[in-house]
């Protein structure tokens, strides 16, 4: 089997993937351990027997559904390369939203808290921007936890605390300048968390209750607590979810508030500052 083979083959495979070519294409990769580019450069190259194999295997797990960031172990986001594992959420491009939102208002020495840090992207990405802030970056669970302190030390950011716990409760420090957070938004009855990519994530990163706004709910509330006056509190939530969102920044007492649209004009994050 050579290279454009190995495309045929894998792409046919995998037709009831969203996405079979690029799917195909990262898996030959890590199979091969090359970039994309060498793909389209040497099409008739073989695979070696080791090659092949690994291939097969992985195009043959992925045909039972399992994520392609498992199966290689690594996610891009942002300008980073992390480690994901089946102990926390995948970073998904929107939430890059985010980060780009909270870059607007980040300056040298802030103090930040990422509440529920899952594999540490939005941590992270932030302490990479802004070498002179200290995020801290909590998650209830200690396994996600050390997946985002390996993503830390392999992406060399030392500006980073880890904390494990509930939201804030894990956060001793209580006159934060930002609070960022991408926590579990889906309804707990969505029949989505049954279906594709998602039945491989911890559920405790997904969904949130009957209305999924559980945890929104808890952090807006403690975040008003140990955010400084005029500290900002960013929040990703569900696409159906801002104007509840927005009406609980209120009620909390956030001023300056508003939704921001991701990449498939879905409303995607909101954004509130405490007064004076
Ligand atoms: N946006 C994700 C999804 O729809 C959910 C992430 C989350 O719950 N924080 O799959």
């Amino acid at each position: 089997m050579n290279i454009a083979d190995a495309l045929n083959y894998g792409q046919t495979a995998l037709t009831d993937s969203d996405s079979p070519s690029i799917d195909c294409q990262v898996l030959l990769c890590h199979s091969l351990e090359c970039v994309t580019s060498y793909l389209h450069t040497w099409p008739e190259k073989e695979l070696s027997n080791e090659q092949q194999q690994l291939f097969e295997q992985l195009i043959a797990q992925r045909q039972n559904g399992q994520p392609v960031a498992h199966l290689t172990g690594q996610r891009g986001f942002w300008t980073l390369d992390l480690k994901v594992t089946a102990d926390t959420l995948i970073p998904r491009p929107d939430t890059e939203l985010l980060v780009s939102l909270a870059l607007e208002k980040l300056t040298p020495q802030m103090t930040i808290a990422d509440l529920g840090t899952g594999s540490g992207a939005i941590a992270l990405s932030l302490a990479s921007e802004e070498a002179n802030c200290t995020v801290f970056a909590s998650d209830a669970s200690p396994a996600a936890l050390a997946v985002a302190k390996y993503n830390a030390s392999n992406n060399q950011l030392n500006n980073v605390q880890f904390w494990q716990g509930s939201w804030l409760s894990a956060i001793s420090v209580h006159c934060l300048d930002m609070i960022v957070s991408n926590p579990p938004y889906i309804e707990a009855d969505d029949e989505h968390l049954s279906q594709g990519d998602v039945r491989f994530e911890p559920i405790t990163a997904l969904a949130s209750g009957a209305d999924g706004l559980d945890d929104i709910r808890e952090i807006i509330v403690q975040a008003k607590h140990c955010l400084k006056p005029e500290g900002w509190l960013f929040i990703e939530h569900g696409y159906h979810q801002a104007k509840q969102v927005q009406e609980l920044f209120f009620a909390a007492g956030f001023i300056t508030i508003s939704s921001h649209k991701d990449y498939g004009d879905n409303d995607r994050v909101t954004v509130g500052q405490l007064p004076l």
